[in-house]
């Protein structure tokens, strides 16, 4: 078996009046995340670590943030382009673990529809996708709540000649 690992990572800044959206999901809460696209960091890491495993590079060859295309864009697309493009060079996503590394607020109850969501996105699972968060217990920008970050894996393997 042939198989290729590769690692992301993001992060955005919190400001008001913008939506919160992690893998796909909106999240209520009083803030939200500051990008040039729906600013979904678990989304961007998902992706570039699939572009890093498939040696395609990463997403700001893809969907420069100097393109009115991708303005306010739903990053689940981006996040669909990248499978694609993994897959048109043999390569299916085994599996992807990613931390959300945030203080607030609470993402327990979003985390499994995030997983789910990049799931579907991608056409693998179940239990293929696994999303994580955890607090700096107030240190750096993060327990600040300046922000977020992401760190991502993915596993892809070869696709199965049939
Ligand atoms: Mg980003």
């Amino acid at each position: 078996m042939d198989y290729r690992i590769g690692t992301g990572f993001d992060a955005h800044k919190f400001v008001e009046a913008r939506p919160f959206i992690l893998g796909g999901v909106t999240i209520p809460y009083e803030k939200g995340l500051l990008g040039h696209s729906d600013a979904d960091a678990l989304c961007h890491a998902v992706s570039d670590a699939i572009l890093g495993a498939a040696a395609l590079g990463d997403m700001g060859k893809y969907f420069p943030d100097t393109d009115p295309k991708w303005k306010g864009a739903d990053s689940l697309v981006m996040l669909k382009e990248c499978g694609r493009m993994a897959r048109a060079k043999g390569w299916v996503v085994s599996n992807v673990d990613a931390t959300i590394v945030c203080q607030k607020p609470k993402l327990a109850p979003y985390l499994v529809p995030m997983s789910q969501m990049i799931e579907q996105t991608l056409e693998i699972g179940p239990d293929r996708v696994n999303v994580k968060a955890k607090t700096t217990e107030g240190m750096g920008f993060e327990g600040r709540e300046e922000g977020l970050s992401v760190q991502a894996a993915v596993l892809l393997q070869k696709e199965q000649e049939s």
